[in-house]
């Protein structure tokens, strides 16, 4: 299974406006539409990180291969990319007249935090250093996106060096949550292997009581790697009568 682990560096939006504070701003005061700026990815077990931006190798550029990254992947991983990075690229795509990607199961890791537990901040930056990992790049603050949109090679490695710390960190955060993450795509199905955990694709798997559902019941099973649990698809025993309500 080919596992992306995706992030995006958008520009703000451009736009006129009477006051700093509490104002809606209506379409026809806005002056430029923000946009990705820069792209950084890497896949699961290579070291390699790729970092492409507006700067290098150029807008076009820019969506032509992070397009050939998306469309070679089976999952992509990301923190908030379901609603943010994933629909930007999406709208990119479609302005540049190009087709879309080829299809992708994702898991969106800032959803899964959310759901499953109650940090006092979903921020990536907090989760992050919350369960022992490194943490992101600290950056200069908005005047980093000023500097880079007006062009400077400085600012453009500043921004490579943040955007590709937080690939990094999706996967290190990935591993952390380990079996905490139910429905992942399922590694047995890619590897075509019918006893590795699901999740994770490690083949220690420990049998670990039954699964009950209405009509049946299932050996119940745990991966001694990562802690998902898993259970088989078969019955081991059951009935073909269930309740109405
Ligand atoms: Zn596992």
């Amino acid at each position: 299974m080919k596992t992306l682990y995706i992030d995006i560096e958008t520009s703000p939006n451009l736009a006129y406006v009477w006051s700093l504070w509490r104002e809606n701003i209506p379409l026809d005061r806005l002056v430029d539409a923000g946009q990705v700026l820069s792209v950084s990815w890497k896949w699961r077990g290579d070291k390699k990180v790729t970092f492409v931006s507006d700067h290098s190798p150029g807008h076009r550029g820019m969506l032509d291969e992070t397009h050939a990254a998306l469309s070679a992947a089976d999952l992509v991983v990301h923190y908030n990319g379901g609603p943010f990075d994933i629909p930007h690229l999406n709208r990119e795509f479609l302005l540049a007249e190009m087709a879309p990607p080829a299809p992708f199961q994702q898991l969106d890791l800032l959803r899964q935090v959310r759901k499953q537990f109650r940090f006092p901040s979903n921020k990536l930056a907090h989760v992050s250093t919350a369960l022992g990992l490194e943490g992101k790049v600290k950056h200069s603050g908005f005047d980093l996106w000023v500097r880079c949109m007006a062009g400077e090679a400085s600012a453009w490695r500043e921004m490579e060096e943040y955007n590709k710390r937080d690939v990094v960190l999706l996967e290190e955060l990935h591993d952390r949550l380990g079996g905490w993450l139910p429905g992942a795509p399922n590694a047995r199905l890619h590897s075509g292997d019918e006893t590795v955990c699901p999740q994770c694709g490690a083949g220690d798997l420990r049998r670990e009581g039954h699964a009950y559902t209405q009509l049946g019941k299932y050996q119940r099973w745990q991966c001694r790697a990562c802690g998902a649990w898993s259970r088989s698809s078969t019955r081991v025993s059951g009935t073909q009568v269930r309740s109405v309500s």
